[in-house]
């Protein structure tokens, strides 16, 4: 990091704000003399979204790069593994109409491309069943790793499942901690500096002005420093993403006993899709649809 960075804010409590808080201070030693402030402010008015339960396979590396043990991960968050996702009646909605986009690459992936082989050859077994261990793993329950494989080491890829609203108090509990985050509570109501230039400090409602050589903006859709401050304007996508509407749920299981899928169950309706997570001690259930082809 430049020399002249010696003091870090981040304006945001999110997940965004909270990992990137943790990165950024194991690897510049905020907990030492020696590294650089850092200074998470979030706002007492504005809630994280907290609805984000599935991870990619990097998110490993990134606990390990906080500095959070995988077991601890697992038990605080109610996390269970994730090897990738299930897509159902995506193609035409028949019976057996489901494929998966597992963690684990094609077989040969970067020295061959088999795809032709599948085309030729066995097209009637959906790709990743014919290229991929991972989906015939998922179909029969298994794990991606056994009971002495190492922390974060994999057998088969995977990321995780989780409790958004665990994992954000786990972040900030390890951040303020062990890794000397200071974390302000307090909503930001200005900011100061020239919109052609560095940010000097950013003005809060009780803790007045908090300056910093960087400022990072991590305050999700209200966007204070990108949106606010440097007039970025917002891209609609409204044109090509047709779902603007979502609905969140957690539902316990039929069944406690039940096995909990490793991947996440995707399924095609008519208004959008609805993914199905299964935790150790709940399902997370939501519709993600377009609110126009919605007909009540
Ligand atoms: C239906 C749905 C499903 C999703 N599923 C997944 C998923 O499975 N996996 C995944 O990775 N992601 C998922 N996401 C995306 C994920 O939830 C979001 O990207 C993520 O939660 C955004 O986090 P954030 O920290 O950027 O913002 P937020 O959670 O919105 O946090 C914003 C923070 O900024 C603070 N703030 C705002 N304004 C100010 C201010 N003026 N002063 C001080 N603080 C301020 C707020 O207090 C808050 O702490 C999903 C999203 C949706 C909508």
């Amino acid at each position: 990091m430049n020399e002249a960075v010696k003091s870090v804010v981040i304006v945001g409590g999110g997940t965004a704000g909270w990992l990137t808080a943790g990165i950024i201070a194991a690897e510049h030693q905020a907990n030492s003399n020696q590294g650089i402030e850092l200074t998470l402010i979030e706002s007492p008015d504005i809630h994280p979204i907290g609805v984000g339960e599935g991870t990619w396979p990097t998110m490993r590396n990134t606990l390990q790069t906080i500095g959070i043990s995988e077991i601890d991960f697992l038990r605080c968050c109610d996390a269970s593994f994730k090897q990738g996702s299930q897509f159902i009646g995506w193609v035409n909605g028949q019976e057996n109409d489901n494929y998966y986009h597992p963690f684990v690459a094609p077989q040969g992936f970067g020295q061959a491309n088999i795809t032709g082989y599948w085309q030729q050859h066995c097209n009637q077994i959906p790709f990743a069943h014919a290229v991929s261990v991972q989906p015939h793993l998922c179909d029969h329950g298994c794990a991606p790793k056994q009971k002495q494989t190492p922390e974060f080491a994999a057998v088969a890829n995977y990321g995780y499942h989780l409790n958004a609203a665990k994992f954000a108090a786990l972040l900030q509990r390890h951040c303020t901690e062990h890794l000397g985050v200071n974390h302000i509570v307090d909503h930001v109501e200005k900011v100061n500096g020239a919109i052609d230039s560095n940010i000097d400090s950013v003005i809060t409602r009780n803790h007045g002005e908090i300056y910093g050589s960087l400022f990072i903006d991590c305050s999700g859709s209200n966007a204070i420093l990108l949106s606010k401050h440097y007039q970025i304007p917002f891209i609609n996508k409204k044109d090509i993403l047709f779902n603007d509407s979502a609905i969140a749920v957690q539902v316990p299981y039929d069944n406690p006993e039940a096995d909990i899928a490793s991947h996440t169950l995707s399924t095609a309706q008519s208004a959008g899709w609805i993914w199905d997570i299964g935790l150790p001690t709940r399902r997370g259930v939501g519709y993600t649809y377009a609110l126009s082809l919605i007909h009540i």
